[in-house]
């Protein structure tokens, strides 16, 4: 828990939010600045900025509580669809400091985009994807995630 963080804030009630859902170590409420009817966030209720900070118990939570949303909310706002996304640092354009997954309902024709499009920087060659392959499955525990 962090005294200045707003998510922190919003967990202990000392924030007023439209919360939708709890468990012992996930929280959800609405975005207050909504992207579209139903936009919802998904918190660990751990202070952590980022996923890779994340407890594994954690970050279980929170995909549960993620799974267990997703249908509630497009229901809830007759969305077909949904954008789920994490701002993952600050150069992704992450403003709260708490981990926290965005579920953004959509729609056939809402003018929005797709997760694809967020950067614009040049396409890797067929060589290149190969090469960061190797070097992610070379830094990524075999143990956490054998290949
Ligand atoms: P980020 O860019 O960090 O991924 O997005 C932060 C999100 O939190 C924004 O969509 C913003 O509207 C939302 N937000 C910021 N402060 C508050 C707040 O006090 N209450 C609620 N419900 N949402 C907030
Ligand atoms: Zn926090």
């Amino acid at each position: 828990m962090s005294d200045r963080c707003v998510f922190c804030r919003i967990i202990r009630g000392e924030t007023s939010s439209y919360k939708v859902y709890e468990d012992g170590r996930a929280l959800a409420f609405l975005d207050i600045n909504p992207s579209a009817p139903g936009h919802t966030l998904i918190i660990p209720k751990a202070h952590v900025a980022r996923v890779e900070d994340l407890q594994e118990e954690d970050a279980i939570s929170l995909f549960s509580a993620l799974h267990r949303l997703v249908e509630p909310i497009q229901r809830a706002v007759e969305a077909p669809a949904c954008t789920i996304g994490i701002n993952n640092g600050p150069e992704s354009g992450q403003e709260i400091p708490h981990v926290h997954v965005h579920v953004i309902p959509r729609s056939r024709g809402d003018h929005g985009g797709i997760i694809q499009g967020v950067t614009r920087t040049g396409r890797p060659q067929r060589h290149e994807i190969a090469e960061t392959a190797a070097k992610i499955r070379e830094l990524a525990s075999p143990d956490v995630r054998p290949l």
